[in-house]
């Protein structure tokens, strides 16, 4: 099948290949915080970019992985106010937008840090700095199993 961008790609047949194609996509991590799904308990939620009640698809084009808590968080919201210019500005898109063109880890690899006003809207909206998550991504990095690659290479 053709994507709206032309590029050819793999269209899922049930909703277990769906799950596995997304998880895959997203290199295991949840698109917004980058946790890693296979150090949690919880399975992971294949969520609506835009939300099902504002008429989102189930297309693979609108469909990203997310932990727990950032899909708790992200709700049916699809935009947030930027705590520096004080705009409402859409929420960070894992499928039309590259997660390092908007977000960086701190030096010590335990908060994540918004580029642009997405991201820091985003980082707000999703809680993406919450407790458990500084806590996690320091001892994963001490680990050496945190930040994911994915989330080092520029786009
Ligand atoms: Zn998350």
């Amino acid at each position: 099948m053709v994507s709206k961008k032309g590029a050819m790609y793999f269209e899922p047949k049930t909703k277990a290949a769906t799950r596995r194609y997304v998880i895959e996509r997203a290199n295991g991590c949840c698109e917004y915080c980058m946790s890693p799904q296979n150090y949690s308990e919880a399975y992971f939620a294949v969520e609506h970019i835009i939300p099902k009640v504002f008429d989102g698809k189930d297309d693979i084009d609108n469909l990203a992985f997310s932990c727990l808590g950032c899909n708790w968080h992200k709700a049916v919201k699809t935009v947030a106010i930027d705590p520096l210019s004080k705009e409402t500005v859409a929420l960070f898109n894992p499928r039309a937008q590259a997660w390092t063109s908007h977000f960086a880890w701190s030096e010590d690899f335990t908060e994540m840090i918004g580029h642009t006003p997405c991201g820091r809207a985003t980082i707000i909206a999703l809680k993406m700095n919450r407790e458990f998550l500084k806590n996690q991504r320091l001892a994963f990095a001490k680990l050496k199993i945190h930040p994911p690659k994915h989330s080092l290479i520029t786009a």
